[in-house]
């Protein structure tokens, strides 16, 4: 399946969770055996050459996809959390949100120094959320390959708040 029979199959959800947003629901595509294997393939693809030793998914439609990602990839998965979620020992990394803030917590071992970190989501939309991402994993001396994501909601811009991160996404909403 190509980007715009994936395209089809993500559902539109209006106002949720709150009033103005329209949610994209990725459920329709990870249920569809064909469009799950397009897409976990288009994600991996552009990282291939790119050293990857780490794939990190963001909580947590992010790990529906990080997950086989990193199969794809050949290497392992960790998960970057929302607070207490995680059993172990964590780092924590804050990012700012409309109103108020919000954090990713890593376990201690998650990542080794000089790693290269590909990190995989759902959607990026202001880009807040990757952001922490990538301080997260910088702040355990590892390098980010990329941020690998299936939709881009461009018209918030989330690539400018990701200055020098190398971003592919499949689909994009102008
Ligand atoms: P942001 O930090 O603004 O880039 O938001 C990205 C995070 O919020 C991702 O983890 C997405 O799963 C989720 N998200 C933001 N906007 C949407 C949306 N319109 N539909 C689905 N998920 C969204």
């Amino acid at each position: 399946m190509g980007p715009s029979e994936l395209r089809a199959l993500v559902r539109d959800v209006p106002d949720y969770p709150k009033k103005g947003v329209i949610f994209k629901d990725v459920t329709p595509v990870l249920a569809d055996p064909r469009a799950l294997a397009s897409l976990v393939e288009m994600i991996a693809a552009p990282f291939r050459e790119s050293g990857v030793t780490s794939v990190v998914g963001i909580e947590a439609r992010g790990f529906t996809l990080a997950t086989p990602v990193a199969l794809a990839l050949g290497v392992g998965f960790a998960p970057f959390r929302k607070p207490g979620k995680l059993p172990y020992r964590t780092y924590s990394e804050e990012y700012q949100l409309e109103y108020g803030a919000d954090s990713l917590q890593a376990h201690v071992d998650a990542i080794r120094p000089g790693e290269r970190v590909l990190i995989v989501d759902d959607v990026v939309a202001t880009g807040g959320t990757a952001g922490a991402a990538v301080r997260l994993v910088r702040n355990f001396g590892a390098e980010v390959a990329g941020l690998g994501a299936f939709i881009e909601l461009e018209f918030l811009n989330g690539r400018a708040a990701l200055p020098g991160i190398d971003i592919h996404t499949i689909v994009a909403y102008a």
